[in-house]
């Protein structure tokens, strides 16, 4: 509804009228809202869970996604994934020769799934 209602130019039958349905589909609005209310306190515990490890920057940068141990310089220095840009050990994470950057293992079996022409070695 773009247009406003005026209401002093109602009648009174008209504006209880009015009211009634501004009434009723709010209670269905409502209703719906309640409904929808388990789905979304869901769907915000998993967007919670994902800000709260994407706040935890500072562990992602010093330990491995994938086997979260922590890095060492030259005993276990870190990659940077090229494709999801998180941080992985060397035995996590392949070299790539063709795109020239190293990817995590789960982002190379993503690609493998995709059916990415991959050269091992
Ligand atoms: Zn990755
Ligand atoms: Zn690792």
């Amino acid at each position: 509804m773009d247009k406003k209602l005026d209401l002093s130019r109602l009648t009174e039958e008209e504006a209880k009228h009015v009211w009634e349905v501004i009434q009723r589909d709010f209670d269905l609005r409502k209703k719906e809202e309640e409904r929808l209310g388990e789905i979304k306190s869901k769907i915000e515990k998993e967007e919670t869970k994902k800000e709260l490890l994407g706040s935890q920057s500072n562990l992602t940068d010093s330990h491995c996604i994938r086997c979260l141990q922590p890095f060492k310089f030259l005993v276990n220095s870190k990659r940077q994934c090229m494709d999801c840009k998180l941080y992985t050990c060397k035995t996590c994470s392949r070299y790539n020769k063709k795109e020239h950057g190293w990817v995590c293992d789960p982002c190379r079996i993503r690609s493998l799934m995709q059916n990415k022409p991959w050269h091992d070695d």
